[in-house]
């Protein structure tokens, strides 16, 4: 054992956890609990001023002329979709590198998903391979601003226009990024945000929104939130049930607030692992890349696998990261894997045809990302003791 894991041992003091949203509602409890019994006592508890406010709010720091509240990240996806009538015999290019529902939207309005690979070093979707997967039936491109950093959307919006698609920009873990100086969520025809919790603006339920500069879309969204109507009792269309309630909305007012401070101590966070992982061998550190600024939604690392190893853990065998976040696990250190199973090897989409090693950055990367505890209040101290406990883990393996 060397000095740093007697160190180790001796602060070990309770698990630091991915993140922690109690430490912020430390912090902002009492404003959220004013709020919320506000709410309470004005027994307006869908819609109405709350939400409204929020959406003028959210509008605003996006920079957009319009901003449409929903139940959910996954309903923002499903709901732009809808809007500009994609379905049956359409296809949508994405990311196979991201959260299920990126995709999910796509299926459930009958279209279909086409998936290419990423670019390891920003885990986003790669934009030279755009033009080569459109086809007479692709409609539109979804990017993802997977971890909170932006994919590149000069490429993404020149490929669109050169072949008149629309844009779809998957905002949801990347509130507050920008690309070249523009908001995520206002460089593509729509832009789609979750609040689930652990998102940069999260609320204490689910909760999503679309923004938009496009006034008809915008009217078709707040139509198609609510079972296709703007005009009670009277239907236009088919839609669906996607409010927000007046609570989340009342939430999301006062965390939105604070939304730039939290995202700069994340910042700050992710400068203070560089520092601290970078002299560890045998792992590849997040990089950002000028024109894009993150917003570290995630702090994501790579243990490199050797190459004839890469593929075991999509197999279900246990692989070197496996190995390295259990022994960090057993130092009191969490760690989580953001994906371990690539979406166009999802058992659901056997049917699109998709082989291991088709998409081969993307298969190698799902076998050895490790995102670290990621959150505006993680301290010095716990940023040390994980730095420890992964530069432990590589040894003691290694050793093995
Ligand atoms: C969270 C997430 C979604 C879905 O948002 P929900 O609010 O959970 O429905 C979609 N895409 C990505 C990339 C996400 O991380």
């Amino acid at each position: 054992m060397d000095q740093d894991s007697r160190l180790l041992d001796k602060t070990i003091v309770n698990t630091i956890p991915p993140l922690d949203l109690a430490r912020q509602y430390q912090i902002i409890g009492d404003e959220i609990s004013t709020a919320v019994q506000q709410v309470l006592a004005s027994g307006r508890y869908i819609g109405g001023a709350m939400v409204q406010e929020l959406e003028t709010q959210f509008a605003a720091y996006t920079r957009v002329e319009q901003a449409i509240a929903c139940n959910s990240g996954t309903d923002a996806l499903y709901l732009a979709l809808r809007a500009y009538n994609i379905g049956a015999g359409d296809e949508v290019i994405t990311s196979s590198f991201t959260f299920f529902s990126t995709a999910e939207v796509i299926t459930l309005v009958g279209a279909t998903p086409v998936f290419i690979d990423i670019d390891p070093q920003s885990f986003n979707f790669d934009t030279q391979q755009l033009a080569a997967a459109i086809t007479p039936k692709t409609k539109a491109i979804i990017p993802v601003h997977l971890f909170g950093y932006p994919a590149d959307m000069t490429t993404v919006m020149e490929v669109a226009r050169q072949h008149n698609l629309l844009v779809i920009e998957d905002c949801a873990q990347a509130t507050g990024a920008m690309w070249e100086g523009q908001k995520v969520g206002s460089i593509g025809h729509v832009g789609c945000f979750s609040f689930f919790p652990t998102k940069n603006l999260g609320a204490c339920g689910d909760g999503g929104m679309v923004t938009t500069n496009d006034p008809e879309i915008a009217t078709t969204i707040q139509k198609l939130r609510e079972h296709g109507s703007n005009i009670r009792y009277y239907h236009e269309l088919i839609g669906i049930n996607s409010r927000l309630d007046s609570l989340q909305a009342a939430i999301l007012q006062i965390k939105l607030r604070y939304l730039d401070r939290w995202n700069q101590a994340r910042h700050e966070v992710a400068q203070r692992y560089q520092e601290l992982l970078s002299p560890i061998p045998g792992i590849i550190l997040p990089q950002v890349l000028v024109p894009a600024q993150s917003v570290w939604n995630q702090y994501t690392i790579r243990i490199q696998q050797p190459q004839s190893e890469a593929l075991e853990g999509l197999e279900g065998r246990s692989n070197l990261r496996d190995q390295v976040r259990e022994k960090m696990q057993s130092q009191g250190v969490s760690s989580m894997v953001y994906y371990p199973i690539p979406l166009h090897l999802q058992p659901v989409y056997k049917n699109l045809g998709y082989q291991l090693g088709q998409l081969p950055h993307t298969d190698r990367t799902a076998q050895e990302v490790l995102s670290l505890p990621m959150f505006p209040e993680i301290t010095p101290e716990e940023q040390q003791r994980v730095a420890y406990a992964l530069k432990d883990a590589l040894q003691e393996i290694s050793s093995d």
